[in-house]
């Protein structure tokens, strides 16, 4: 694949972070680079083309093999892109020019900021942003020790003026005009205080001396101001850009696999991990006085329906009662994909009257639904369904005793009340900790209309059985503890 500026755009720019193989991540890099030096090229291009003027403020010695070095950098630049995509296939390769690539720019744009001044903003760009950005695109550790090693360089830069080492500088700074020494190099107290000359030079009698002005637009100072904006600026924008993608490529793959891991794939109800976290937030978000109701619905003989028409029409099956489900029932209920052909359906703020009306009608409703394979093969499927509903009261008793057993234990009691330990050990509800009660009271539930589910099976299936009800589940029932 050959990479150009046309793959910078959103779309292609996240195909470019998650897609593309190292090879082509990399060559990417080299265009980016090539782009910077390009700029920088053109800069020298400008300063030589409008040389009358701005020899005075550059270093001309200098500036000639400055500018045969970043033609020299744009021609090897323009030879990595292309060299890199395909290498592909060659590990080896790659990972030694990946190592190229970070040496020789690392090389280039300290030379850069070297002859620039390193306490410009071209400086603060390149260390930050730059590494950044050539994080995503290659191998980590070349960044980082190419980013450490600017650093130290960065420190040596500071100290060795002082040192009495001079260090090349491309700026000639000559404010001749005004009455001011001249400068080779500026720190940025220096470049403050020719500005304030200047600044005093043009304001006359506390009026500004406007026929000075365009001496100033000409002085050196904002001559190498201009030129440190112009490098650092596109850059800047170019680099914040590509973060906004990268943010915006993250928030949307985040969506796809929160959706992935919260939405089953066939049916597009809740997985079953999400419907358990939805049935815990509701439970806790129930009112004192409302009752809360679990359905579980259980497709008959599904495993006859595969067997006789194939998976093909099984997987329809299970889609076309899940609509029938989502059509049934309000915004308000959460409805998961529990198991294979088993549907957990929780009703928050439900009696369990309500609820026994409400699954009687589910199972009518599935029951009536025509499946059809082909103009000569219909078939209705019937479920079983098995409810349990929780009442205020049984709510209510389980987070006293919880509460009591929770400060008995910080109490340290010598002994707990039989009915409370019977509780605990039946039930499996920890005490240690209030986080664990609704996940424990959740499973509790389901558990219990589980079993009324498998009596439904076993009076003959097609059928509602409620747990409530049931005199057997009764006396293990969760109040009764
Ligand atoms: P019962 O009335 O006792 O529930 O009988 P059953 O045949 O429905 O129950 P069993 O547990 O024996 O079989 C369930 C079948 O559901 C077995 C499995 O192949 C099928 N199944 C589970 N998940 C899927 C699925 O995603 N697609 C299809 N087509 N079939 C599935
Ligand atoms: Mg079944
Ligand atoms: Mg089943």
């Amino acid at each position: 694949m050959a990479v150009s500026i046309s793959h910078l755009g959103y779309k292609k720019l996240s195909r470019v972070i998650f897609e593309w193989q190292a090879a082509d991540r990399a060559s990417l890099l080299a265009l980016f680079v090539l782009m910077e030096v390009t700029s920088h090229w053109l800069w020298c291009l400008f300063v030589w083309w409008h040389r009358a003027i701005y020899a005075s403020y550059v270093d001309m010695d200098l500036f000639y093999p400055v500018w045969i070095g970043v033609s020299l950098t744009g021609v090897f630049f323009i030879w990595m892109v292309s060299h890199l995509s395909p290498l592909r296939k060659d590990n080896g390769s790659l990972r030694k020019w990946q190592a190229v690539l970070v040496t020789i720019y690392s090389i280039y744009i300290a030379v850069v900021i070297l002859v620039m001044g390193h306490s410009s903003l071209v400086s603060g760009v390149s260390l930050v942003g730059g590494a950044m950005l050539a994080m995503m695109l290659i191998r980590r550790r070349y960044i980082w020790n190419a980013f450490l090693a600017h650093i130290l360089l960065i420190l040596v830069f500071t100290i060795f003026p002082y040192f009495g080492f001079a260090l090349p500088n491309l700026r000639q700074t000559d404010v001749s005009a005004f009455p001011v020494v001249t400068y080779s190099y500026l720190g940025y107290s220096e470049v403050t205080a020719v500005e304030s000359t200047v600044q005093n030079a043009i304001v006359e009698n506390d009026k500004p001396g406007w026929d000075l002005l365009s001496q100033l637009r000409f002085s050196s100072t904002f001559f190498w101001r201009a030129t440190h904006l112009y490098m650092a600026l596109p850059k800047a924008i170019f680099i914040i850009y590509t973060f906004r993608t990268l943010l915006l490529i993250l928030d949307a793959s985040k969506k796809e696999i929160l959706q992935h891991a919260n939405q089953d794939e066939l049916t597009q109800l809740k997985s079953r991990r999400y419907g358990l976290t939805q049935m815990k937030a509701a439970l806790l978000a129930v009112e004192d006085d409302q009752d809360f109701s679990v359905i579980l619905l259980d497709l008959d003989w599904f495993k006859e329906v595969n067997d006789k028409y194939g998976h093909e029409v099984g997987d329809r099956v299970l889609m076309e009662v899940s609509q029938t489900l989502l059509q049934s029932l309000d915004e308000e209920t959460i409805i998961s994909r529990y198991g294979g052909e088993e549907f957990l359906i929780v009703l928050p703020d439900t009696k369990h009257d309500s609820a026994m009306c409400i699954a009687e009608q589910l199972r009518l409703s599935i029951a009536e639904h025509v499946i059809t394979v082909d103009e000569n093969n219909k078939f209705h499927v019937t479920t079983s369904l098995g409810l349990y509903t929780l009442t205020h009261e049984e709510r209510n008793c389980i987070k006293q005793t919880h509460e009591m057993l929770t400060q008995k234990e910080a109490s340290n009691s010598l002994s707990e009340p039989k009915k409370m330990k019977s509780f605990i050990s039946k039930h499996s509800i920890s005490k240690d900790s209030n986080a664990h009660l609704p996940h424990d009271i959740c499973q509790r539930l389901i558990c219990t209309a589980d079993k009324a589910l498998y009596e439904a099976k076993d009076r003959g299936r097609n059928q509602v059985v409620s747990a409530n009800e049931m005199s057997a589940v009764n006396e293990a029932g969760i109040a009764s503890l």
